[in-house]
């Protein structure tokens, strides 16, 4: 499933859009053109088999219209993964409007875009991403209601994407060290955010040693004050002597520069991309005996929680939903190393599986 393809460069210059396509396997694109208010954007919907195509918006300067499909379908292929793993009932898809953030917004834009976004008749569900705020997103729900994350709704996602990655660490701790319980640990979180000071947080009360870096000082110096955490240098976080590597701020951090470096025996974080190259360190992490917590998998509390808008379902629900991140990275992980297979591939097959498997049962009887 979702094979893949090489494709010829010659296939790409005839007929770059559906190559493309055909590429991922994508259902369907809009492309969204408004020259009154300078909407230029591209709907991607990766694959709907297993409900409607949730996933956010972002909004980037992106230097030319190559660039802007090609992160459109990656994005909204990685959603179509991360929400079928996670047991959801939602497809994937991904949205895209070209531009500088801070100079094409406006009311009429985004509610132009809503428009669109509506004119898929609800096979598109939209939230915020990169450059898109609530009140953006506010205008877009005025011309749909395939919107979620909405202020008033379901909120900031972020503590329950801090506690499924909490709960999926401690799934990863019981296979590596025989038990979940991670007091004593060293766990070093790159960057805290949103979602790293709830990690911090969850950590601390568990009695890890935390070891916490970021680029920003005032918060840095905060976190640390506020939750006991040790302060380390932006580099440094690589060198540590620490157990666990819980990266939450940038993605590629695991490449051949850091993973000569990195001691700890898990990594488990929040960002996106940890993986340079999936292929190349995806197996190098294996091989060097580290278990590895895959990232669409772990980071999946912010989808749970758009989930939970969608349904109707309260707060405690999502926490609820996002404690079976505990299941799920624990089958990964146990499945990775019984077939020896890392464990990024484990998880997207895992995700094929479901997807698979449950688009047979809605086939007419
Ligand atoms: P955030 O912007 O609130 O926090 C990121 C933090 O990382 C900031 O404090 C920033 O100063 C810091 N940072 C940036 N560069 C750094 C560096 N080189 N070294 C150390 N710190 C650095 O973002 P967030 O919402 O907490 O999300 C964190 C990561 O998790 C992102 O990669 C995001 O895509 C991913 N994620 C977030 C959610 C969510 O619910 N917020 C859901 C899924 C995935």
């Amino acid at each position: 499933m979702f094979e893949v393809k090489n494709l010829e460069d010659t296939d790409l210059v005839a007929n770059p859009v559906i190559a493309q396509m055909s590429k991922y396997d994508h259902e369907q694109l809009l492309f969204c053109n408004d020259n009154e208010t300078g909407l230029k954007a591209i709907i991607a919907v990766h694959n709907t088999v297993l409900g409607p195509a949730l996933g956010g918006t972002r909004m980037w300067m992106y230097s030319n219209e190559l660039e802007a499909l090609t992160d459109v379908l990656r994005l909204s292929r990685g959603m179509t993964y991360k929400n079928a793993i996670s047991g959801l009932n939602l497809g994937g898809g991904k949205a895209v409007i070209i531009g500088d953030s801070r100079k094409i917004k406006s009311e009429a834009l985004f509610r132009r875009f809503g428009k669109f976004v509506n004119s898929l008749g609800g096979k598109y569900i939209t939230a915020e991403d990169v450059g898109i705020s609530p009140l953006d997103m506010t205008w877009v729900s005025m011309e749909t209601n395939h919107v979620v994350g909405l202020p008033g709704k379901s909120g900031d996602p972020s503590p329950v994407t801090a506690y499924g990655v909490y709960v999926g660490m401690k799934a990863c701790a019981k296979e590596q060290f025989g038990s979940d319980d991670l007091s004593g640990k060293k766990v070093a979180v790159q960057g805290v955010g949103h979602v790293g000071e709830y990690l911090v947080s969850s950590l601390r009360k568990e009695g890890a040693e935390v070891f916490i870096s970021d680029i920003h000082e005032p918060t840095l110096k905060r976190v640390a004050d506020q939750y006991g955490a040790t302060v380390v240098g932006l580099d440094e976080i690589y060198d540590l002597d620490m157990d666990i590597y819980a990266p939450c701020a940038l993605g590629a951090t695991v490449n051949d520069d850091t993973l000569g470096r990195l001691k700890c025996s898990i990594i488990a974080g929040a960002a996106n991309n940890q993986l340079k190259q999936e292929d190349v360190h995806g197996k190098a992490v294996m091989d060097k005996g580290i278990i590895y917590a895959p990232d669409f998998a772990l980071n999946a509390g912010g989808v749970i929680n758009c989930y939970s808008e969608v349904k109707g379902f309260d707060s405690a629900w999502a926490m609820s939903k996002a404690e079976e991140i505990y299941q799920t990275i624990g089958n990964i992980v146990r499945r990775s190393s019984a077939e020896g297979i890392p464990a990024y591939k484990i998880a997207n097959r895992m995700a094929e599986e479901r997807i698979e498997s449950i688009g047979k049962v809605k086939l007419p009887l």
